[in-house]
């Protein structure tokens, strides 16, 4: 049996090092003495230093990338409870996560509903799923956005700023409701939205559904060109139910069963009532022309002009 010369294998270390291959650096040694042992053909050692330097590579993008799209830990959707939740279907949250049909056409989705109603967990879980799927994804309050782009319009740099956010595929603004126009100047949230429009999606969650929003955004002009670019391909969740932590703690008193829920939206979640959406006489083209789509439902609504 050959085994490897000392000169060589010192000369390998050197070699794998300049070429930045710490994955067959670390794994070489171990796989010839195998392959020597072996009697493998040198064409099979050569393909098992590949295969593990691209999973090792792609491990570490996956790590990269759960890290840069700060998650809140824990929120998965294996620990979501769908059943708390009757107007989001699980197999429509499955084929979100695959992330492909929404995506790549920049489509955005909407989680409304009152506070505790798991909104942050869903918009996490999901996150986390597209992340794990090969997306790149960021998580952030909203608030926290605002600031940074502030920041940033001062230095004169906002449109510098948005553009390094184009190498998300998802931005998830969590808690748009918080902002609020007396806080902070939100016309950055309109650059941001106006930038990303059919391009880079959005997964926007908000206590308050569209009639609010007006107080998020300096003028009704501003609202409304909002609203118009965010639902114009969006899928909208009206998560509606009390607040899951106040469920589950009226449960364990009971001891069994669980708590009523009620939903106002149906399952495949159109704007559907107008008290949700106020400002329908500004835009009578949403209510009517511009249906809200999920999965590949977006050409068809566009090209018959609507529901
Ligand atoms: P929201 O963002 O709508 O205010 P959260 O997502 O923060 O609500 O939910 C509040 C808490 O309840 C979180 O700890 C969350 O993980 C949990 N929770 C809410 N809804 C669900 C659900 N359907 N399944 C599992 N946990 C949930
Ligand atoms: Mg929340």
């Amino acid at each position: 049996m050959r085994t490897t010369d000392p000169g060589d294998a010192a000369r390998v270390e050197l070699l794998l090092a300049e070429l930045r291959l710490p994955a067959v650096k670390q794994v070489w040694a171990t796989l010839a003495a195998q392959a020597d042992k072996e009697g493998w053909p040198a064409g099979r050692f050569l393909a098992a230093l590949a295969e593990h330097e691209i999973a090792e590579r792609s491990r570490r993008r996956l790590e990269r990338h759960l890290a840069e799209a700060r998650l809140p830990p824990g929120k998965t959707l294996d620990t979501f409870d769908f059943e708390a939740v009757p107007v989001v279907s699980k197999a429509q949250v499955m084929a979100l996560a695959a992330g492909d049909a929404w995506l790549n056409n920049g489509a955005n989705l909407l989680l409304f509903g009152p506070p505790g109603g798991g909104k942050s967990h869903l918009a996490a879980a999901l996150g986390f799923a597209l992340v794990e799927n090969g997306w790149r994804v960021l998580f952030t309050r909203t608030t926290d956005l605002v600031q940074r782009l502030q920041i940033a319009r001062r230095e004169l740099a906002l449109e510098a700023a948005i553009a390094k956010l184009d190498k998300y595929h998802l931005l998830i603004l969590d808690d748009l409701a918080y902002v609020t126009k007396d806080q902070a100047e939100t016309s950055v949230l309109f650059e941001l939205i106006s930038a990303r429009y059919e391009r880079r999606s959005l997964l926007i969650t908000a206590n308050q559904p569209f009639g609010e929003w007006g107080k998020i955004f300096p003028d009704q002009a501003m609202t409304v060109a909002v609203v118009d670019r965010l639902v114009h391909h969006a899928t909208i969740f009206e998560m509606n139910v009390e607040s899951y932590r106040r469920r589950a703690a009226l449960e364990r008193k009971r001891g069994r069963g669980r708590p009523p829920i009620h939903a106002t939206i149906t399952a495949n979640a159109r704007i559907a009532s107008p008290e949700m959406f106020p400002e329908a006489e500004m835009l009578p083209h949403l209510i009517c022309s511009r249906p809200m789509f999920i999965g590949g439902a977006k050409d068809e609504a566009d090209q018959h002009g609507g529901a």
